[in-house]
């Protein structure tokens, strides 16, 4: 199943875009193709399939990227070997030294160092933006600024932005908006038909959602950056290997199921912790009284995994409490089937301390995982004290 998918479902689409048994063998899950080169017919003409080289195109990459693209809805998937090398790319391809980009106030560390560190020393300058602030956004366009770029729900803040309100601003501008989309994944959230013009993934996350392997990926309905992404890609070489877009693709097949559980998990956590003595603010877009909450109901299916709280006392005793967790592993990442909790300020966040970005120091994150509800808040209990 190729080609055109898009009348199945989403739980049908991820199970089998881009996906048929091998017709060799008729095994019915994608072979690893563990291969760097591939026989050719003779010079110049490849065999059937077109494959010449695996750092250009692989099968098992191919059916990854298929599946990537069906469920985002979009025409085209390009993988990369991590989600930073995705995010890099959408960057080096969409900006040209002299060009200016907008992004938001609350981002993934290693995106805002990216852009701060490297694409700056390439001519590329920045703002940064309440991206669910309109005049904000319309304050830090300039005529050069060419890329807006959007997380919603964000790290760590789990802040929400209007994607398509964003994407109307954004193209007024004459700019494109990027959403990386890791955090809500296509499950509950399709930039694409809001309007966006990027969604960037790490797959390290929840579609791959086993804490097992490290990639990323652009998905994007344009032909044109297509091609600069995929010529940049087998340019610059940041593939993710057969067996890396193999745990991918079998990770996505359960991800509908996942992420109902990691949401009625993580709304479960977020009202236990807003009861809690030992809690300061709790945010969760799913929580009523969120500032995005509207804007996520309207926009996302449901609210996520991911939950990040305040802990009264200071760093200190955030700290104390991301070290006694039991179920909870004191751990970076997120998306996986096993939760995490770790202290943004001191781990995943530690390149933006004193920048634009803020993160408080007695804040925790927790990546929700699909245990035992009732396990996972005794324990967060047993932790706060
Ligand atoms: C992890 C993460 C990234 C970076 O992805 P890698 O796979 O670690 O390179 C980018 N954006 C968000 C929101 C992330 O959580």
């Amino acid at each position: 199943m190729a080609e055109n998918t898009s009348h199945l479902g989403f739980e049908t689409r991820a199970i089998h875009a881009g996906q048929q048994p091998d017709p060799r063998t008729g095994s019915v899950i994608v072979p690893i193709y563990q291969t760097s080169t591939y026989a050719q017919d003779g010079v110049g003409g490849t065999r059937e399939g077109d494959y010449e080289y695996s750092r250009t195109a692989n099968p098992t990459r191919t059916v990854c990227e298929q599946a990537l693209a069906s469920l985002e809805n979009g025409k085209h998937g390009v993988a990369f070997a991590s989600g930073m090398a995705a995010s890099d790319a959408v960057l080096r391809t969409a900006l040209r030294p002299g060009d200016h980009l907008v992004l938001g106030n609350d981002a993934y560390g290693g995106t805002f160092r990216l852009i701060d560190k490297v694409l700056t020393e390439w001519g590329v300058s920045y703002t940064v933006a309440d991206l669910a602030n309109a005049d904000d956004v319309r304050a830090a366009i300039r005529p050069e600024t060419k890329l807006v770029w959007c997380e919603s729900p964000t790290n760590p803040l789990l802040g929400v932005a209007p994607i398509a309100a964003l994407a109307d601003l954004a193209h007024t501008a004459g700019a494109r908006l990027v959403v990386d989309n890791t955090f809500a994944t296509p499950y509950l959230q399709q930039p694409l038909s809001l309007g966006a013009d990027y969604v960037v993934h790490s797959t390290t996350k929840y579609l791959g959602g086993h804490s097992d392997v490290v990639g990323g990926a652009v998905i994007t309905d344009s032909d044109e950056a297509q091609e600069q992404l995929f010529f940049l890609r087998n340019s610059a070489g940041a593939v993710p290997g057969p067996f890396d877009s193999w745990l991918t693709v079998r990770g996505m097949k359960t991800l509908a199921v996942r992420m109902e559980r990691h949401c009625d998990n993580a709304e479960q956590i977020a009202q236990a912790l807003t009861e809690h003595p030992g809690v300061g603010r709790v945010y969760y877009p799913g929580l009523p009284d969120h500032a995005g909450h509207d804007v996520a109901a309207k926009q996302m299916r449901r609210f996520g995994g991911m939950v990040s709280f305040t802990v009264n006392g200071g760093e200190q005793r955030a700290l104390e409490v991301a070290a006694r967790t039991q179920l909870f592993v004191l751990a970076e990442s997120l998306g996986g089937i096993e939760s995490l909790i770790e202290h943004p300020g001191r781990m995943t966040h530690a390149s933006v301390s004193g920048s634009a970005l803020h993160v408080p120091e007695d804040l925790l994150r927790l990546s929700v995982g699909i245990e035992s509800a009732a396990d996972l808040i005794a324990d967060l209990h047993d932790a706060l004290g």
